[in-house]
């Protein structure tokens, strides 16, 4: 049986994870996977996740099943985080997942269930695992430009002409906040419009909100989704904990379906706990109950929005940081978008063949499509990157 298998495509983030820690040199630079690192290179446990788990491990008393949907306070919590008070909880349906990874896999099992031809429209660039799923799942998927290699911000216009083509049902997948992989986001005028010509085509949005927290603020970064979910009888959010709470290998996500009424909301819940049963029974719960410990307890939320703000700012002073050494060294304003852009990435804007040049010459790991992790860097290795990226001819 198994000598009919063929190799997959390799993920390419993952591969060059491999080539990093292949490479002698002590003084590499790691800008390619992205998971959060502080400035001595290391990926935190969170002090209030800390607490939180010594907590669940002192009063857990039994570890039986959770619901199919997982914990209904999870979804409470989460509901309240992301969405605020721009739906009413009787529209809203939810499922724990496995990641935000896994959110995004039951909203495209969903969309297929209720609506087989529809298209998913991903923005140019995307996270590559988006196209990768879909087109796993045997779907229809379309893209709309989203990235201006010259200005290093959104192709606006280019976005809403493409938007233009969406016919009436499909899906269009949006990032909620700090666009992986270029880091150039929408204004929420521009935002404004796009749920606008949305709206006038009868399309239903996705949004995949990976890193509230990081880009200006908790609520700032959930603008752009309670926008959305405001706006629409129907729309789909993946959010993932993994970032937020740096709880990535704990697999902590949720899934939720804005619906028209109560009874769609009971209906899409029913077939939401289906494709859970369908594809792992119970979600993971450890987690879940990390992130509904830390969010119920207002100390302990403080001192976890407290941290957060704290890894969001390191980001914000690094990518200042980095676009005053280029002006410096370059005596022109060309790079001043690395302080626009927010979250933990920025796309370079670069080739593919600069981006190797700057891995065999200096020792600096990019993605091949010039995405760096900004959290690689540190006060130290801002000036070295600056210097190479201006040696390398960017
Ligand atoms: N969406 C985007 C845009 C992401 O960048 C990521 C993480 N790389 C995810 C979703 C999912 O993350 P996870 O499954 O680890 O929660």
């Amino acid at each position: 049986m198994l000598e009919n298998l063929s190799a997959q495509p390799a993920d390419k983030i993952l591969a060059l994870m491999a080539t990093y820690k292949a490479d002698p040199r002590t003084d590499k630079v790691d800008l390619g996977v992205g998971v959060y690192k502080d400035a001595t290179g290391n990926t935190p446990v969170m002090r209030a996740v800390k607490e939180a788990e010594r907590r669940i491990i002192a009063d857990q008393t039994t570890k039986a099943y959770t619901g199919l949907a997982g914990d209904p306070e999870f979804s409470a919590v989460m509901k309240d985080l992301v969405l605020g008070d721009s739906v009413p909880n009787e529209r809203v349906a939810a499922i724990a997942t496995p990641g935000g990874t896994g959110a995004i896999r039951q909203a495209l099992e969903l969309i297929r269930l209720a609506a087989p031809k529809a298209t998913v429209w991903l923005s140019n660039p995307t996270w590559p695992n988006h196209p990768s799923i879909i087109k796993y799942l045997g779907m229809k998927m379309a893209e709309y430009r989203y990235f201006d290699n010259d200005t290093r911000g959104v192709d606006f216009n280019g976005m809403i002409a493409d938007l233009e083509k969406v016919a009436e049902g499909d899906v269009v997948l949006l990032h909620g906040c700090c666009h992986n992989p270029t880091g150039a986001n929408l204004t929420y005028g521009q935002m404004e419009q796009v749920i606008g010509l949305m709206r006038k085509k009868g399309a239903v949005p996705f949004v995949d909100i990976a890193y509230q927290g990081f880009g200006d603020g908790l609520a700032d970064d959930a603008k752009a989704t309670r926008q959305i979910a405001s706006s629409f009888e129907n729309c789909l959010i993946a959010a993932s904990c993994s970032k937020n709470f740096g709880i990535y290998r704990e697999r902590t996500g949720i899934l939720m379906a804005v619906t028209k009424d109560a009874d769609q909301q009971a209906l899409t819940q029913q077939n939401l706990s289906f494709l859970n049963r369908q594809n792992y029974s119970f979600p993971p719960d450890h987690g879940a109950r990390v992130v509904t410990t830390i969010l119920k307890d207002p100390a302990l939320r403080a001192e976890w929005e407290a941290e957060l703000e704290q890894t969001r700012n390191g980001m914000l002073a690094l990518r200042q940081q980095l676009a005053d050494e280029l002006k410096r060294l370059t005596n022109s304003d060309r790079f001043d978008f690395l302080a626009h852009h927010r979250g933990m990435f920025s796309r370079l804007g670069t080739t593919p063949e600069v981006v190797e040049k700057l891995r065999a010459d200096h020792g600096i790991y990019m993605v091949s499509d010039s995405r760096m992790n900004i959290a690689g860097l540190n006060a130290e290795t801002v000036p070295v990157l600056a210097r190479a990226i201006v040696a390398a001819g960017v």
